[in-house]
């Protein structure tokens, strides 16, 4: 999952960063309201979730919040706020926003709401996903495969997760880099087929004629149902 913070406290930004890299996210941040908006707007399909200050320069986070909804962005966004005043939340919400935190807030408690956002509808209302005998737990970040528990890296765990949200769908492997990497990774060029590999080898996905997660020969992956 991919995450961006917009947020002109940049010692937060980068903290939050780190803490949510650590956590499994990939994640840029943006100090500018202007920025961050025009962000949101050219590169929205590779963001799961958008955190959001409200007092930003250049421009607010209620404004960024009514101009992306208005263009048809449907990307959870969800409000930091320093105020404790119910007329901003209302404010948020009504501008449409998903949910807000305030500020200061525990880190445990933004993991959790975060959590709660990635999981609403359409793809995941269910607390667990599952794909042939594959069953992954988002939540305690758990996969088995036929009752057996399989352990896996973040980032294999992420790919995993981002494939089960899209079954049967064929994945190109920008999308997927977009999704599991942000900016500043000079990652090399076959890390997805990397990490796949070591994926099918722990799900012990090995038999091609029946394999859960599918090559699409020059394009990318595909999850079977
Ligand atoms: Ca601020």
């Amino acid at each position: 999952m991919r995450i961006l913070i917009i947020e002109d406290e940049e010692k937060l930004a980068e903290s939050l960063k780190k803490g949510l890299e650590k956590s499994g996210y990939a994640v840029d941040y943006l100090t500018d309201g202007e920025a961050g908006q025009r962000r949101i707007e050219m590169a929205h399909k590779n963001y799961d979730l958008v955190i959001l200050d409200l007092m930003l320069p250049g421009k607010s986070g209620f404004e960024i919040c009514q101009a992306v909804r208005k263009r048809g962005i449907m990307t959870p966004i969800l409000i930091l706020t320093a105020r404790d005043m119910t007329d901003d939340k209302i404010l948020a919400l009504d501008n449409g926003a998903d949910d807000y935190l305030v500020k200061p807030f525990s880190f445990e408690e933004l993991l959790a709401r975060i959590r709660a956002l990635l999981r609403r509808p359409p793809e995941t209302l269910a607390s667990e996903l599952t794909a042939k005998d594959v069953v992954l737990k988002p939540t305690e970040r758990e996969v088995y495969r036929g009752g057996r528990k399989i352990d896996l890296t973040l980032k294999e765990f992420e790919l995993l997760h981002y494939l089960m949200r899209h079954p049967g769908e064929v994945l190109n492997r920008e999308d997927i880099y977009s999704h599991l990497w942000d900016f500043e990774d000079n990652s090399f060029s076959n890390i997805i087929d990397v990490h796949i590999k070591n994926l099918r080898k722990k799900l012990q996905d090995q038999d091609e004629k029946n394999r859960l997660v599918e090559t699409i020969r020059g394009v990318g992956y595909r999850l079977r149902k």
